[in-house]
């Protein structure tokens, strides 16, 4: 009997988009010998819709590469561009009711808040439906950079010096936090959302004009604002994959186009860089790998996450920067393409994270 996988897609978040690139190009590498797709298309708005069953790749439907990009060692480094799957989302259904009649196990391609942040995972677990990736804690925990950051800290792995702080905190005392951001991490600094990816809502000030602007524009995003010490750094990825006892692929390095590796830079104007595997020293890439896999336990990690570092150039310090529980997915993405290089297939890797997914839930029962 064929697996039959619901695969969710689009959602509420700022990386919609980013959400259905990864669907089409999942809907597309899926062998259909042995799975059947159930599409669920989620729209900005929230609401669900539930497509008819594939028994064969989707036709008609492309991903387009921007021209312009950059193949770099053993990768083929651009970004895909896509639209139009939104548009051809099928069939309306109300609610999620229909889910577990029909599936085997979900593979939640949703990125951001309101999908790579536990809600849905909460709602599977709700429902008893067998899911890949992240459970409700690691993807809480992942996506919120300030709970993150501690998790990490307790955990013994080097982190930036940071400041938070809420909507309301800051709009009662902004002073304070400015005061405290200029003496503690001085300029430049980073200022984000606390839950988002994508760096949507992130930018670089480097004056108390833009600090300020800063903060008002990552409030658009969330009631929380993390704000960082800037690093100058070479940026290092590792991919995880596993559950109790992950493995970590091999280091990937990404070189961007912008400033900072900022929304352009990662999916639109294909000039960005990866580098896989990384050209670090081997005693560096033996210490993410570990800090990788250290990281994906302490938040609780199953399935995949992406563990993203900065490589300080001055002196080669170390730095985690985040997990990403569902990091970007296509076959052009850092995730896949850093497995590839360590021996596992795009293919392979589905296998693989459908079989992780059952696994975790039979040990739950
Ligand atoms: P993702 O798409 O990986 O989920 P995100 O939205 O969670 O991204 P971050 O990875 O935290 O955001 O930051 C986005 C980018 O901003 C980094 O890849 C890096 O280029 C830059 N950046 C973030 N924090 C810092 C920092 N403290 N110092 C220097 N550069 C930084
Ligand atoms: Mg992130
Ligand atoms: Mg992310
Ligand atoms: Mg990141």
């Amino acid at each position: 009997d064929k697996v039959r996988v619901g695969l969710v897609y689009g959602g509420r978040s700022g990386e919609h988009e980013v959400s259905l690139q990864t669907a089409l190009a999942v809907m597309k590498a899926f062998d259909y010998t042995k799975y059947e797709i159930k599409p669920f298309y989620i729209t900005k708005a929230g609401e669900w819709r539930a497509g008819t069953v594939l028994l064969a790749p989707p036709e008609g439907l492309e991903l387009l590469r921007l021209s312009g990009g950059n193949a770099t060692s053993g990768t083929e480094a651009l970004m895909p561009v896509f639209n139009g799957l939104a548009d051809q989302a099928p069939a309306i259904s109300s609610g999620t009711g229909a889910i577990n009649e029909t599936i085997d196990v979900v593979f939640p391609l949703l990125h951001g808040t309101f999908g790579e942040d536990g809600t849905i995972q909460g709602l599977l677990e709700m429902a008893n439906i067998p899911y890949v990736g992240a459970g409700v804690l690691a993807s809480a925990v992942g996506m919120d950079k300030i709970t993150m950051k501690k998790v990490f800290a307790q955990e013994g792995l080097p982190q930036v010096i940071y400041r938070h702080f809420n909507r309301t905190q800051w709009d009662k005392d902004p002073a304070f936090f400015i005061m405290e951001i200029e003496v503690a991490l001085g300029y430049p600094c980073f200022i984000k959302p606390a839950n988002l990816g994508s760096s949507v809502g992130i930018s670089k000030a480097r004056n108390r004009e833009e600090l300020i602007a800063g903060v008002k524009f990552a409030l658009r995003y969330d009631r929380k604002v993390i704000v960082e010490e800037f690093v100058d750094a070479r940026e290092i990825e590792v991919s995880v994959l596993g559950n109790d006892d992950p493995r970590a692929s091999l280091p990937g390095e990404i070189t961007s186009s912008s400033e900072f590796y900022d929304y352009k830079a990662k999916y639109t104007d294909g000039k960005s860089e990866m580098h896989i595997p990384a050209n670090i020293p081997a005693e560096t890439a033996e210490a993410v790998r570990e800090m990788a896999v250290r990281a994906f336990l302490s938040i609780d990690g199953s399935g995949l996450s992406r563990v993203d570092f900065f490589m300080r150039k001055e002196d080669g310090q170390l730095f985690i920067n985040e997990v990403n529980t569902m990091p970007g997915f296509t076959p052009y993405s850092m995730y896949p393409l850093m497995w590839r290089e360590s021996g596992v297939s795009y293919a392979e890797l589905l296998d693989t994270l459908i079989g992780l997914a059952i696994d975790r839930h039979a040990q739950k029962q």
